[in-house]
């Protein structure tokens, strides 16, 4: 049997439309602002790509290009300024911060009603307790996949390979509301590939290319790649050895193009709702 490709780029373009709608009957425009400190090649290119997405919706945005020196106050300092402005619904903090710098201190100092990646604990907190205002950006456009392609979690067996905080964690409370039954694996997990085996949903967050191999699929398994690793030839790809899952899978995602595009629409999505919830709209 062979799997059903995921489009995670079309789907993020027939969402990133949507928002662009609903943003478009707004009073004011949506405002999403990014600080980036320091010269990290990656997150320069993840911020010029939220510019183009905030273009795309119709959103205002502004960019803050920090020197690696910033101090924590200097940083700090801004996203007060940032908190306090009316034009500005969310406030991205683009991770790593550069050593030295106190990355809790500064998601905590964010708005939680501007904290449009969910990284505030008030949001984890609303996460946790199946009330979320924000939507986890990655996992969160995960579960639209799912939703979009009618597979529903509930009374699946849902592993999910890693637990960070950013994806792993977030994914295994979403999958958990939706009525999954989840498992999660990580470094120390010794039955990892037996595990994930009997997964009906396989989650895989962990950055090791070809960590999934197809001895690790259950026949008919969803299987969602999230990692964005660079291959020898430093091309991007995923976890899970694609070829070889998908002869297995019932669906499967590839990357690029599956949860990397959603993880950005996500963002716009809760930039747009932060500013309903600020336009009491
Ligand atoms: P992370 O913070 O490094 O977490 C990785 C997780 O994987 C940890 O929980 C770790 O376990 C676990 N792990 C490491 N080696 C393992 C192994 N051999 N077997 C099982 N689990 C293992 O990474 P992250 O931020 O969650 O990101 C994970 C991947 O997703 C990366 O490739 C990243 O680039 C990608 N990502 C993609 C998107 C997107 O939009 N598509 C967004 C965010 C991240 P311990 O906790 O025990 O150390």
């Amino acid at each position: 049997m062979a799997a059903t490709r995921i489009d995670g780029k079309a789907l993020a373009a027939k969402l990133k439309e949507n928002v662009r709608g609903e943003a478009a009957s707004l009073p004011r425009k949506p405002g999403l602002a990014v600080i980036l400190v320091g010269e990290d090649p990656a997150s320069r290119v993840y911020v010029t790509s939220k510019r183009k997405d905030c273009e795309e919706c119709g959103f205002y945005s502004e960019e803050y290009a920090l020197p690696a020196q910033t101090t924590q106050k200097q940083l700090l300092e801004l996203v007060a300024e940032l908190n306090g402005r009316a034009d500005i619904d969310g406030i991205l903090v683009q991770l790593p911060l550069p050593k030295g710098l106190d990355e809790r201190e500064v998601l905590l100092a964010i708005d939680p009603g501007k904290d449009v990646d969910c990284f505030h604990p008030y949001n984890v907190g609303q996460l946790t307790i199946g009330a979320p205002v924000f939507q986890p950006c990655t996992p969160g456009g995960v579960m639209e996949m799912l939703k979009e392609y009618r597979i529903d979690p509930a009374g699946k067996r849902c592993v999910v390979l890693g637990r960070s905080n950013i994806v792993g964690k977030p994914m295994a409370l979403l999958l958990l509301h939706a009525h999954g039954t989840v498992v999660m694996c990580h470094s120390k997990t010794p039955d990892l590939k037996e595990l994930a085996a009997s997964a009906d949903i396989l989650v895989s967050a962990v950055g090791k290319t070809g960590l999934v191999t197809a001895d690790m699929v259950k026949e008919g398994a969803v299987v969602i790649d999230v990692a964005m690793n660079r291959n020898g030839e430093g091309k991007l790809c995923g976890d899970v050895c694609f070829e070889e899952a998908a002869v297995k899978a019932s669906y499967i995602t590839p990357v690029p193009g599956g949860v990397g595009p959603m993880t950005r629409a996500m963002l716009m999505k809760n930039t747009l709702t932060a500013a309903k919830l600020h336009q009491g709209v």
